[in-house]
């Protein structure tokens, strides 16, 4: 049986602004800063789950450049599940973001907890990452938009294609229409005994036939951990995505040190193997 397409009842603005869409499915590019999702080539977006000092998150920028990337990801304020974790290092952290993009010429994508942050973060990142557990806050989708960055919208992670286009169309609403959305998998206890969720493939195509929104995909955040990365990205290029959000460490790391997800970065010579993939006619984005 073939599923029909979901019916997405209350998306005014995402599926009439674009009369390239309404013609057929052209995706609408999204810059950040001189890079482009949602054009030709598939974009990689890398760096560490968060900022935890100016020395590492600057040797891991330099690293993501030399493997050819141009938007640097990382974290500044954190959601965590548990108050006693580490929460990122908040300000500091952003200046640390700020100092390492004058430095690289990197552009930075970085996530925005608090709608009274908006302000702060937006002064500094190239992008606002709102993040899975924040995907249908709608005071801050709102506050994000009016900042006028684009907008990393990611899938929360028990989200039906429907609400997470409904959270799109809350940012478009304040005629903001900068949004690259991001897979980043969804529970599902099937796989709970080795991965943290299941990258949702299937929605790759779905998005795309919906909405001119690039998607890209966050297999990082999937896998859990930084050997299985690499097989989710080529699958989520294979897919059609515009682009990978992937944690990635600096070669000299040592992983018990890490505050954050430090199972998951993957080392620069992986990164290196995904971008040139990325890179390949084998992942050339369809039309
Ligand atoms: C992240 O990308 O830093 C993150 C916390 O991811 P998610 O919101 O998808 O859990
Ligand atoms: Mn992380």
């Amino acid at each position: 049986m073939r599923h029909p397409e979901p019916t997405l009842p209350d998306l005014g603005i995402l599926r009439r602004s674009w009369r390239e869409f309404e013609d057929g499915a052209t995706t609408h590019p999204v810059a950040v800063g001189k890079v482009i999702v949602g054009g030709a080539e598939p974009v990689i977006i890398a760096g560490p789950c968060a900022v935890e000092s100016y020395e590492q998150t600057l040797s891991i920028a330099r690293a993501v450049r030399s493997a050819g990337v141009g938007i640097l990801r990382g974290g500044a304020f954190k959601p965590r599940t548990y108050p006693g974790s580490f929460q990122g290092l908040g300000e500091e952290g952003l200046e640390i973001l700020a100092e390492v993009r004058r430095e690289t010429g990197l552009a930075v994508v970085t996530e925005v907890l608090d709608l009274r942050l908006v302000e702060r973060v937006a002064a500094v990142a190239d992008m606002l990452q709102i993040g899975s557990r924040s995907m249908q806050n709608t005071p801050l989708l709102v506050e994000a938009a009016r900042s006028g960055r684009p907008i990393l919208l990611k899938r929360g992670w028990s989200a039906t294609l429907e609400e997470w286009l409904g959270a799109a169309e809350y940012v478009a609403r304040e005629g903001n229409t900068r949004i690259v959305l991001c897979e980043r998998g969804v529970r599902a206890a099937a796989c709970q005994a080795y991965a943290r969720a299941v990258l949702d493939l299937n929605v790759i195509h779905a998005v795309r036939a919906l909405t001119p929104l690039p998607v890209i995909a966050d297999p990082s955040h999937a896998a859990g951990r930084w050997d299985r990365v690499e097989p989710l990205a080529r699958a989520a290029l294979a897919a059609g995505v515009h682009g990978l959000l992937i944690e990635a460490v600096a070669g000299d790391t040592d992983r018990a040190l890490l505050r954050s997800d430090a199972e998951q970065g993957i080392p620069p010579s992986v990164l290196e193997r995904i971008c040139g993939f990325a890179r390949s006619d084998l992942a050339s984005n369809p039309p």
